[in-house]
């Protein structure tokens, strides 16, 4: 039987580096990353790279062109920051090794932060694999769905047990009319009707990477619903013309038949028809962000859905990286797009 990528050699190679590591050893790797050099330094101000004047006590170079001070996060995601170059290496690590998302209140105990530090560096790594998503067009065969998330409406904990006549003969059969209250005329609580304001779909594409090696690129996008109108512009952005696309039986779907090869699977008989029809790699990824809204952040809101999401399609579209290149591939992602909003 073939292994698990995560039971591989390739899984754990950042672990031993990460125990013994000194400050020294994490500046210069984050240098390396940044600038592709241990010795040689890009100047965020004038853009210089130069072997810069280094002020070795307080870890920064003096630009030998501007004489500005800088020191290897200035000018990145990471702008003065408070915390050691060791423990933000920490940080990632903990970051890339849980598999759906990890949680601020173990990443605080863990390394010994406050939990409000660790919101705000998973909320700047997310922010940034936002704007660092690859959006060139997919291809080959891709596999599309949707899923609902934030506004799940409750179980209501009263329920009227008084027969419809029963109401009737006592409060007239005039229908209650105050728009200020909607959720009355909709017959539901104040609560739910909010939780349902908030339900928006994620749009998932996952773009095979061959017969049984699961998903090699997973995009994700937040619309308000599964419609014809976003679908197609959806496609029209991120799918390559003559793309192989296989959805589930959803009638909105039916826009993608003209420009590309639709085929669909019918859900209410099964999940993979004989031909192979599926959008099995969609589920997975829906699967994974669901249990990590249950299991790991306890909820999202629509107005970070969208980074919760780009998180959620970075790991699976990276599950297969050894754990160095993800640690890597995270701090790249920090440090070479300019400063947080
Ligand atoms: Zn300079």
């Amino acid at each position: 039987m073939a292994q698990h990528h995560l039971h591989s050699k390739e899984a754990r190679n950042f672990a031993s580096f990460r125990r013994s590591m000194t400050e020294e050893e994490a500046e210069s790797l984050l240098a390396e990353v940044r600038w592709g050099s241990k010795d040689m330094q890009m100047c965020p101000k004038c853009g210089v790279v130069y072997r810069h004047y280094r002020k070795h006590r307080r870890r920064r170079w003096r630009c030998s062109k501007c004489t500005c001070e800088f020191s290897v996060t200035s000018g990145s995601a990471l702008h003065s920051h408070k915390i050691p170059f060791k423990v933000i290496i920490e940080a990632v690590f903990e970051f890339v090794n849980h598999v759906k998302g990890a949680a601020i209140l173990q990443m605080s105990r863990q390394l010994g932060l406050t939990p409000k530090t660790c919101q705000v560096f998973e909320g700047k790594i997310r922010e940034f694999l936002v704007k660092c998503t690859d959006l060139t067009p997919l291809q080959g065969t891709v596999h599309m769905d949707g899923a609902y998330f934030c506004g799940k409406p409750r179980k209501p904990n009263r329920k009227i047990k008084m027969p419809a006549e029963a109401i009737a003969k006592r409060f007239g059969s005039k229908k209650i009319q105050n728009t200020s209250r909607p959720w009355i005329e909709m017959g539901m609580t104040q609560q739910n009707w909010r939780r349902q304001a908030d339900k928006r779909v994620v749009m998932s594409l996952c773009a095979s990477a061959g017969k049984g090696n699961g998903s090699a690129r997973v995009l994700a996008f937040v619309c308000h619903s599964e419609n014809a109108v976003d679908i197609k512009n959806l496609a029209a952005r991120l799918l390559t013309p003559g793309t192989i696309v296989m959805t589930d039986e959803h009638a909105a779907y039916g826009v993608l038949s003209g420009p590309y090869e639709h085929y669909s699977v019918c859900h209410a008989e099964e999940f993979c028809t004989a031909e192979g029809v599926c959008n099995n790699m969609s589920e997975t990824f829906n699967s994974r962000a669901r249990r990590a809204q249950f299991g790991v952040h306890h909820g999202f809101r629509p107005k970070y859905l969208q980074d919760y999401m780009s998180e959620s399609a970075w790991r699976e579209t990276n599950r297969k990286l050894s754990q160095r290149d993800q640690v890597l591939e995270i701090l790249r992602v920090l440090l070479s797009t300019g400063k947080s909003e």
